[in-house]
């Protein structure tokens, strides 16, 4: 991509309203411009590492076994009154009334649907258990958006609901999304420590809340440091294989929410091994059994011939809010580090001198080598001084960038600079595509 044919308004001052580094660089780098409070528009820089995040949430979704559809955004409130849950949702809820006057509302999250969808067909514990899950826009009205995507009103979320026969194939279920989100946050360069959330009245132990640990993160957590640095479950997986050892490994140590904290617990944690840090909530998972299907009157039959209602999970990891939480993790003063898998391109070239052969002939080289090896690239080909240029990659964070002037071209060489480190090294022409792919 030539940075002369893409759409990059990037911003010189930091806009006022922004507070935190991660959406300061948002704004700053032109990915995302605001419309309303907590409602943006993706520019073409943000939509890049959004669809890049949710390539990794889907594909990790895909390998737990669970199954893509997409409900819509607009839901009808008839379905809401079945649970119980218009009038109990309060005003995050952002209703709307059709021209026939019918209450409609914008969802702020399937449980209801999905519900409605999956008792419409199932009818027998042989059909289950299933794992459904969409990518979709949510919209929550909160009483204080801030932190730009961190805290939107209108914000992507991945949803994944589970259906079982039994509260024992249930858990296994919600192990299976346990693994998944380790490996999906660990795929972007995130790390996340699960900690006990709050199940509010359903009460038991599994919901975890996924949480990155950042200064600027709104909830307060506290665990154990030997949770951190830990390996995550590997790509060869079994998924319908045993998960307890996994989940007993990432879950023998002290982590809570503030919520869930418990002295008494946490005084038996060693002095030294004791963190009580701010966290962002990237991924929440939890088994409620059989809250939405007891009132949505979704049952199956069981092997015995008796009618039970279907035992439930939901999963949501913030897709939008993740780009946040990366910059969060990742950035100085001059931009975020994008890690090269969400990175919205790998490669950044600058030209110092578009216009003169030598540098539009190798920059063209490089450019066409690094694409035909699937490495994306953002060429600057403009007429901006050399000190903007510089300025402008290391905003956008992209994690190598490659510099070609007129000095290097006459000695055969290319400056090679790393994002997340600094570094700085000269490459001979020849190898600069091959060391960076
Ligand atoms: P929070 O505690 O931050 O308000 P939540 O507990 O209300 O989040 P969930 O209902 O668990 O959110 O939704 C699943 C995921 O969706 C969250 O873990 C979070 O990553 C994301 N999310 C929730 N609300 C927002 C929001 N307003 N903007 C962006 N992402 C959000
Ligand atoms: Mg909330
Ligand atoms: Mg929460
Ligand atoms: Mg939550």
């Amino acid at each position: 991509m030539r940075l002369s044919q893409f759409y990059l308004p990037t911003l010189k001052e930091t806009p006022g309203e922004a507070q935190i580094a991660s959406h300061r660089f948002m704004l700053r780098s032109g990915m995302i411009r605001q419309q309303a409070a907590g409602i943006y528009a993706w520019l073409p820089l943000g939509l890049r590492v959004l669809r890049k995040i949710e390539a990794i949430v889907r594909e990790e979704q895909e390998r737990a076994g669970a199954v893509e559809l997409l409900m819509p955004t607009i839901q009808p409130a008839s379905l809401w009154e079945e649970s119980g849950r218009f009038d109990a949702y309060g005003p995050e809820m952002l209703r709307i009334k059709d021209r026939s006057g019918r209450d409609m509302l914008y969802g702020p999250t399937n449980e209801e649907m999905i519900t409605e969808i999956v008792r419409a067909s199932t009818k027998s514990y042989k059909q289950l258990p299933q794992l459904l899950y969409h990518i979709q826009w949510k919209f929550r009205d909160e009483l204080r958006p801030r932190f730009g995507v961190m805290r939107g009103r209108e914000f992507l979320m991945k949803d994944t609901y589970s259906f079982d026969a039994s509260p024992e194939d249930a858990r296994k279920s919600y192990l299976k999304m346990f693994a998944a989100y380790l490996r999906t946050f660990r795929r972007m360069g995130l790390e996340t420590v699960p900690v006990k959330a709050d199940p509010g009245p359903i009460g038991g132990d599994l919901t975890h809340e996924f949480v990155v640990l950042a200064e600027n993160g709104e909830s307060d957590v506290f665990l154990d440091r030997r949770l951190l640095g830990k390996g995550v479950p590997g790509a060869d997986t079994d998924f319908s294989g045993d998960l307890e050892p996994m989940f007993k490994d990432w879950t023998s140590h002290y982590a809570a929410t503030d919520e869930m904290h418990d002295e008494a617990a946490w005084a038996e944690v060693e002095e030294a091994e004791k963190l009580s840090l701010r966290g962002i909530e990237v991924g929440h998972i939890f088994y409620f059994g059989t809250k939405y299907s007891e009132p949505l009157r979704a049952k199956v039959q069981t092997a015995e011939g008796e009618e039970v209602a279907m035992e439930m999970g939901s999963y949501g990891i913030g897709v939008s809010r993740l780009l946040g939480a990366l910059i969060e993790a990742h950035h100085d003063e001059h931009g975020p580090k994008w890690p090269v898998s969400v990175a919205p391109f790998h490669v950044g070239i600058v030209n110092l001198r578009p216009g003169d052969e030598g540098t539009d002939k190798l920059t063209a080289e490089v450019e066409a080598e690094l694409t035909a090896a699937g490495v994306e690239v953002l060429t600057d080909d403009t007429k901006d001084r050399a000190g903007e240029k510089f300025a402008r990659m290391d905003l956008c964070g992209l994690p190598h960038v490659l510099t070609i002037g007129p000095k290097g071209v006459a000695a055969g060489e290319i400056e090679w600079k790393r994002r997340d480190t600094g570094e700085k090294s000269a490459l001979p022409q020849a190898e600069a595509a091959k060391t960076i792919t």
